[in-house]
């Protein structure tokens, strides 16, 4: 797969092959997942994809900001190999096994809280954000949690009730967790408190103070606030780091645990390990999963040893912190420091740059944001109004595809690039002439 002529679409879309393998799946496949496009993957390396029909595309998506050192990467293919051969599970809840005690060792040299460090090994991101509410509550002996509007925390129902990113996320499930409770995240951009963008950060906090803690649950009955510091799929929405400086010392002032959920910000993707350290703000608990395995299922929440103290039995998973899925994360750790994270930050920059450059060309662009390969561009119909620009976004998505580029979206209209963190800046600049072609089309259509 030469990097040479990406992308190249051979056939109409979708190819014959990936019409029929869309029509099984149609009939054997849950309908709830949601497909924006027909891309029916065969292969890839880096950030380049193959479908079945021989098409190749630039991979903006990397499967939802997971395969972080780039497809099928040959160091981690190595690490996968030489791990299944030796054996591919046995259990970390019974027995012990090498590969988890040295991936707790990285992380705990990465964590961005002081050590010394515990970490739990699920499979995936809402588990691990199940893991931290679990110990929140051990921990803390209290019930109540803190989430913000537009969050996403996973699927399962602890998760779930704290997700609040969209209603058809949650709606036909209830009632979900008791105690779960809601306040303004500081989308800048669209102040959910109509205030101005510098004001904005400080004042969903004094909501938090005033209206959650002063009229709904009391500090102390709070186990924790779990907070993404950039909100992934509400719509790769920035943090202020005022705003999580404050809530550092809201939630230290009561004795509630602070847990940043990094599944989708960490593990390079922003320039640092996490999304929180930009704000130099240290958390009490943290969740990954996504990029940490290059694409091997694996969740972990890390926390200090003296939070993460429960008993033999509290809290177990059996296919948890898989042995394939360690050696992979091993491996990956390795590329990212050795040169991913510096190369996140590099093409991030440029990346960002060239999106914002596009706004001059494209009244439908209302905002550029994110950080190093996190980059969320949200079209609306009026930049005055700032009405959402749904129905377009979704289309440019699709023009986007139809030209060999695979992005998608993030909340109600953004979309949001999360490529590999091997993008090159030839590859970047691709993207970015696709996306610049396809909010032409719409525009003109
Ligand atoms: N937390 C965040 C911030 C996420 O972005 C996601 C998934 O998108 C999850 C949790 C849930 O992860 P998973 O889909 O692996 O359960």
């Amino acid at each position: 797969m030469s990097d040479m002529n990406v992308p190249e679409i051979k056939t109409a879309l979708p190819g014959p092959k990936a019409k029929a393998i869309i029509e099984r799946d149609a009939r054997v496949v849950s309908p709830s997942y949601t497909r924006d496009y027909p891309f029916v993957m065969a292969r890839g390396q880096g950030a380049v994809v193959e479908d079945v029909d021989g098409n190749v595309f630039l991979d903006c998506t990397a499967g939802i900001a997971v395969a972080a050192t780039g497809h099928s990467h040959p160091d981690v293919v190595k690490a996968v190999v030489d791990q299944a051969q030796r054996f591919l599970h046995m259990s970390g809840t019974d027995f012990y096994y090498e590969v988890q005690v040295r991936l707790g060792e990285e992380l705990s040299r990465i964590a961005p809280l002081k050590g010394p460090h515990r970490s739990f090994f699920a499979n995936s991101g809402t588990e691990a954000v199940e893991t931290a509410l679990k110990l929140a509550k051990y921990h803390t002996k209290r019930h109540h949690l803190i989430a913000f509007f537009g969050a996403f925390h996973g699927r399962t129902m602890g998760s779930l009730s704290l997700t609040a990113s969209k209603v058809r996320q949650r709606s036909g499930f209830g009632p979900l967790l008791p105690g779960a409770h809601h306040a303004p995240y500081p989308d800048c951009y669209r102040c959910p408190l109509k205030l101005r963008p510098d004001s904005c950060a400080a004042e969903c906090l004094d909501f938090l103070q005033d209206q959650v803690f002063g009229q709904v649950v009391a500090a102390d009955e709070v186990a924790a606030v779990v907070v993404e510091p950039i909100q992934g799929e509400g719509g790769y929405v920035v943090a202020p780091q005022v705003f999580l400086q404050r809530l550092r010392e809201i939630t230290r002032d009561n004795g509630i645990l602070l847990v940043v959920d990094e599944v989708q910000s960490g593990m390079g993707r922003t320039g640092r390990w996490f999304a929180v350290e930009h704000s130099g703000v240290e958390p009490d608990v943290v969740t990954m999963a996504k990029g940490i395995a290059s694409g091997m299922p694996l969740g972990v929440t890390t926390a200090h040893a003296d939070v993460m103290s429960w008993p033999p039995g509290a809290h177990a998973s059996t296919f948890g912190g898989n042995p394939v899925a360690c050696a992979a994360a091993l491996a990956t750790i390795t590329l990212i420091r050795e040169s991913l994270m510096k190369n996140a930050e590099d093409i991030g920059a440029h990346m960002m740059q060239g999106a914002r450059a596009l706004m001059e060309k494209h009244p439908i662009i209302g905002d550029v944001r994110g950080r190093g390969l996190m980059i969320g561009v949200e079209l609306v119909r009026d930049r005055q109004t700032k009405e959402r620009a749904t129905e377009e976004r979704n289309r440019v998505v699709y023009e986007c595809f139809k030209r060999g580029l695979l992005v998608l979206g993030a909340g109600r209209n953004t979309i949001r690039f999360s490529p590999p963190l091997v993008l090159t800046k030839d590859q970047a600049d691709t993207a970015l002439r696709i996306f610049d072609e396809s909010l032409t089309a719409v525009e003109r259509s």
